[in-house]
Parts: structure tokens; sequence; C-alpha cells
């Protein structure tokens, strides 16, 4: 379980405490949270516990569990043979190294971590589909996507991916300009770790998943569509060449894909909330606005340019957020620098993974170089 003490990782845990009679926790990683996750040990008695970038101080950790503290020791322990699924839901590019390393052993893995496809997608989808590993998708759209395609994907005609819109939605660019943290953290629909919420609200999120259902599901940027649904019940759509549409409904709770993902392609009971059939009165849907959230038109670029410009752009994107997270770089800002490093960014269309890690220090370099020549104009 990479990333356990993160949004993700607790409710995995939350999934995995209700069919223990079938999983085995091995190993558990973080790279915060210590007391959590020393809880999480205790309860679940894995082999090992990993507390990276962080003090080797193990002290109130279980006896007999290892504890590492290494990324390199973390990717050599999911090649474990007494590993059969691995859930990658580390935030951000951090993610990709253990996810490379768990389809580079033939794993399942469970992804959370949309920005390891976001990076590097056709390597790793090559990779997987090389070594026999698989890729189950845990975000709630492509699961949605998942279970509607049931492992036939031929006549797909496209994908459309629902968005709740985030707490900006109907938000002028004006009104943007002066927006806090704590506003833009107040997700209205969903429960998640600070990146992924403020991506949600840039619409950055949506972005990276046009980019994240490209390389999951082969599909070109033409047959994916993306429609707002403020409700988040319906978290995707596919329409089939015939004209046939098949959605996945169930209100917004992250235990549902999360135990879809370890299941597969088992369906069992789960603690996830249900739809409450006597209080649905209608669901509402609009296109995103999409030049007062210029985030979305990035990922499209990105879905058709490839190459490196995925690598960039996250690398960016997750500076950015950083930055407005501190309170150093306006909201509307996030999406600008994107523009703005991707635009300066040498394109190489067929990078190779150590390209690709160039291209994210890069990028990481040029938001540097951009946060301090601008200062907040908070
Ligand atoms: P989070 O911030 O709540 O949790 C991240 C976890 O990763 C924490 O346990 C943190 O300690 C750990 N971590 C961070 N860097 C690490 C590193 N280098 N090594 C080991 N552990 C590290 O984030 P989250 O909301 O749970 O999101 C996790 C991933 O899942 C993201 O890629 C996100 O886009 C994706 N996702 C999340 C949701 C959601 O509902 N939260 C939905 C869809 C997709
Ligand atoms: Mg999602």
């Amino acid at each position: 379980m990479l990333g356990s003490t993160g949004s993700i990782g607790t409710n995995a845990l939350d999934v995995l405490s209700r069919l223990s009679d079938r999983f085995h926790v091995v190993g558990l990683a973080a790279r915060s949270r210590r007391d959590t996750l020393f809880a999480q040990a205790e309860q679940f008695r894995p082999e090992w516990v990993a507390l990276v970038g962080e003090s080797a101080d193990r002290s109130g950790l279980l006896p007999g569990v290892e504890f590492l503290s290494q990324s390199d020791a973390v990717a050599r322990r999911v090649q474990a043979r007494d590993v059969d699924i691995v859930v990658s839901a580390i935030v951000g590019a951090a993610g990709l190294r253990c996810t490379w390393a768990a389809l580079e052993a033939g794993k399942t893995v469970a992804l959370a971590n949309k920005e390891t496809l976001v990076v590097a997608g056709p390597l790793v989808m090559e990779l997987a589909a090389a070594r026999g590993g698989r890729l189950l998708p845990v975000d709630s759209e492509h699961s949605a996507i998942f279970q509607a395609i049931a492992d036939r994907p031929a006549g797909v005609e496209r994908v459309v991916l629902t968005g709740s819109g985030g707490p900006f939605r109907g938000r002028t660019a004006a009104d943007l300009a002066h927006v806090t943290v704590d506003e833009a953290l107040a997700h209205p629909t969903w429960r998640m770790g600070p990146k992924i919420t403020v991506d949600s609200a840039t619409l950055m999120n949506k972005a990276l998943e046009v980019i994240e259902a490209r390389w999951l599901f082969g599909l070109s940027p033409k047959q994916i569509d993306v429609i707002i649904h403020p409700e988040s019940m319906i978290h995707s759509f596919v329409e089939f060449v015939d004209g046939s549409v098949l959605a996945q409904i169930s209100p917004p709770d992250m235990r549902l894909p999360i135990q879809y993902a370890l299941t597969y392609p088992e369906r069992l009971p789960c603690p996830a909330r249900r739809v409450n059939w006597h209080e649905l009165t209608a669901f509402h849907f609009e296109a995103p606005d999409r030049a007062t959230f210029p985030a979305l038109d990035l990922g499209y670029e990105v879905a058709s340019r490839g190459g490196t410009t995925g690598a960039v752009l996250n690398a960016a994107n997750e500076m950015a957020v950083e930055a407005f997270l501190e309170n150093r770089l306006p909201f509307p800002e996030i999406a600008r620098v994107c523009r703005a490093v991707l635009d300066a960014h040498d394109f190489d269309p067929r990078p190779t993974l150590d390209g690709l890690l160039a291209a994210d220090h890069w990028a990481r370099q040029e938001v540097r170089r951009w946060t301090s020549l601008n200062p907040s104009r908070l």
C-alpha cells in the first residue's frame, strides 16, 4: 500500500479491514503522518513499513515489523514474490518509481496515482504489456469507464469524463484573481488530499484525467469529452458505436472504485455510501468553462502531442500548486505558469524514461525561477 496515510490510502485500508479473509497487507509506505502509519501497522500487521524522507526513528513501531526509510528499498519490496497487488496512491510524479517497479515485476497495480500515466503513459503501458502486469484504475472516472467497458474495448466510440466543476464553478476570471487557499480546498463533493483538491479547483485534475484516459484506454483525444456534473454521482459515460451510452452511478465515495480494483472481476459488498433513491431528484450537466479554467485545454494539448509534454505539464503543475498552497502564487497563475513552461520546453516526441525524468526536473527548475521572478501579488 503506497501512500497509506493519505486520502486514498486510508480509504483503501478501510476497504481491506473488511476483507481480511481475502487480503493480507504486506507493506505500508508513506512520507508523512508517522503516528497514523504506525497505528496502521498495529492494525494490519504488515511485514514492513516505510516512512521515506523522514528521520529513521522507529520508536513506537510494532516490534517485528521491518522499518524502511528509502524509496529504493520500497521499490525492491513491491517486486517481492508474496506481493500480488500494489495500491499506487502516492501523490505526484513521486509515485512513478514504485509503480514502475511493480509493473517491471509483472504485478497488478491498483492505480490511483494518475501522474504516473500523465508523465510516462506510453512507456508505462508498454511495460505492463511486456511483463504481463496489469493496471486497474482507481480514479473514479476511469473506474467508471472500466466498469462500463467490461473488458470489451471494441465498439467504444467515445468516453465522457464527468467533473464536479470544483469549488469555483460559475466564477468569472476576475473572481478567481483573489481566491484563497481555504476556498480552493473546500471541495463541494469529494474529500481528498490537498494537491488533487487544488487540481479540481483549476480543472487541471480533469486535464490530467484526459491524459490518463488517453493512455489507459488507448483512445485518441477526440474520443474523450468532459462534462461538468455538479452532483458527482455519475462518474463517467461510455458511448458505443451503435449510439448506446453506459454510465456508472454511485455517491461520491472512493471506497467503491478502490474495492473494485482490488476484487476485480468480482463484486462484493462494500462500505461505500449507496444511492438513496428516495432523495434522488435531478442530475445536472453543463459544458466546462474553458476560458475561465484554461488548464483543461492544456490536458488536450498534452494528450495529442505526447512525448515530453506530460512530464513537463505535470511537474510545472505540482510546483505551481505547492507555491499556491504556500501563498507564494495567486490561483490564476497556476495555469499560466504551466502554459509558459510547456511553451518554453525542448520537445522530444519519443523520450526514454530518463528523458522524461530530465524533463520533469527541468520544468521544476523553471517554475522555481518563475516564482522567484514574479513574487506573489497576493
Ligand atoms: P494525499 O496527499 O492525501 O496522500 C498522499 C500519500 O502519499 C500520503 O500517505 C503521503 O505520505 C504519501 N507520499 C507522498 N510522497 C511520497 C513518497 N515520495 N514516498 C512515499 N509516500 C509518499 O493524496 P491523495 O488524495 O490520497 O491522492 C493520492 C493519489 O491518488 C494522487 O495521485 C491523486 O491524484 C490520486 N487520486 C486521489 C483521489 C482522492 O479521492 N483522494 C481520487 C482520485 C485519484
Ligand atoms: Mg477522478
